[in-house]
């Protein structure tokens, strides 16, 4: 197993992890407040615990990869995708499907779409792969300027990979909670399946956290069963139908139970259920569009493809500062007859960079004034 888990974390880590299962209670005790800030929380089990989470997670993989079956899935706690190489955080000590892809890897070459519908960023499995063009990471999830766990830039729309796995990450961040099917639906048919189809994937994972099913009060999402369901549908169609769902977040069991048996299903081969009519809302419209030109520079499939949403939508996008700008320049022109020239100048007295020339002439002479508007 310590072979396994190092492929993707460091020995530190792993030792760290490891050592939990020989603190007394007085020192467990000690630590919990350290821990708690990174949202963990350990005993003298989370070891076997995390370590049987990680090896279920794997099991699952390489029974579908060596063709015992054709879709698994793993029912496993704690979670993963929050664990980073060097860094256990987030309910997560192992990160269950990076490392399975890595051993999956380490037994054939194969490209590998990772598919994480949990409502928080995966950070754990970008930072694992964003150099990696072998692995395709797409990520839904509640971002909201990067204030939404786990914080920082790594979530947002233009943060695409690095390196030779630049354009292999793929972030679709929600700017505001209370997403639904409609949403999800919208970004696997723009985003998620063009990019798919065209990374043609040999296996998929799902990071399958339910904290945006409905009723998750952490999430705020409506994701329903029917939603889920049709999202797996569709992963099916890639990879030979080679597909694995491991358990991730969630903290409304009711909702974690119906979405997953919903799952379980679409996996089994059994009819999917049916879907009212379905309207994205004018977020999703506009997180589509942002993604899809954040990407348009490493996938045919996006770019001026992706649907535009209303114009009242990109209308609502102008600066007060640029509406006020465009104001002040045409009544300078109607006015005074004056005309605003953009110059690159850095001169703190010239806000915007900008200079004003007002030409005077007549037969003989020729007048140009430059100042400030
Ligand atoms: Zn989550």
């Amino acid at each position: 197993m310590q072979e396994e888990v190092t492929l993707v974390h460091t020995q530190k880590l792993w030792n760290t992890v490891e050592d939990f299962q020989n603190m007394s209670d007085d020192e467990i005790l000690n630590r919990t407040s350290y821990y708690e800030l990174l949202s963990l929380y350990i005993n003298r089990n989370t070891p076997l615990a995390a370590r049987l989470s990680c090896g279920g997670t794997i099991d699952a993989a390489l029974a579908v990869t060596q063709g015992r079956c054709q879709r698994a899935l793993a029912i496993v706690r704690p979670p993963g995708h929050h664990a980073e190489p060097r860094e256990f955080m987030g309910f997560c000590f192992y990160n269950n499907v990076a490392v399975a892809t890595k051993v999956v890897q380490a037994h054939t070459p194969t490209r590998i779409l990772i598919l994480d519908w949990d409502v928080h960023h995966g950070n754990g499995i970008h930072l694992a792969f964003e150099d990696d063009p072998t692995v395709l990471y797409i990520s839904i999830h509640r971002y909201e300027g990067g204030t939404f766990y786990p914080c920082g830039e790594l979530g947002g729309p233009k943060s695409c990979g690095k390196g030779a796995g630049l354009g292999f990450s793929v972030n679709i961040p929600w700017p505001e909670a209370g997403m639904g099917d409609a949403d999800y639906l919208y970004v696997f048919h723009n985003i998620v399946m063009p990019i798919a189809m065209e990374f043609a994937p040999e296996l998929v994972f799902v990071s399958a956290g339910f904290d945006a099913a409905d009723g998750d009060d952490l999430g705020e999402c409506h994701v329903t069963p029917a939603g889920y369901a049709h999202m797996t549908n569709l992963l099916c169609s890639l990879a030979n139908g080679r597909v694995v769902v491991s358990l991730e977040g969630g903290y409304n069991l009711e909702s974690i139970s119906n979405s997953t048996l919903a799952v379980t299903k679409v996996l089994l081969g059994d009819p999917l259920p049916p879907l009212p009519p379905l309207s994205p809302s004018e977020t999703a419209l506009k997180t589509v569009w942002e993604v899809g030109m954040a990407h348009s520079q490493y996938w045919k499939c996006m770019g001026p493809r992706v649907p535009v949403p209303r114009k009242d939508i990109i209308g609502s996008t102008f600066s007060l500062n640029e509406i006020l700008n465009k104001h002040r320049a045409e009544s300078l022109f109607t006015t005074h007859n004056i005309i605003q020239v953009p110059l690159p100048l850095q001169e703190p007295c010239l806000r915007g960079g900008k200079l004003a020339l007002s030409i005077m002439s007549n037969p003989t002479h020729f007048i140009m004034f430059v100042h400030e508007p």
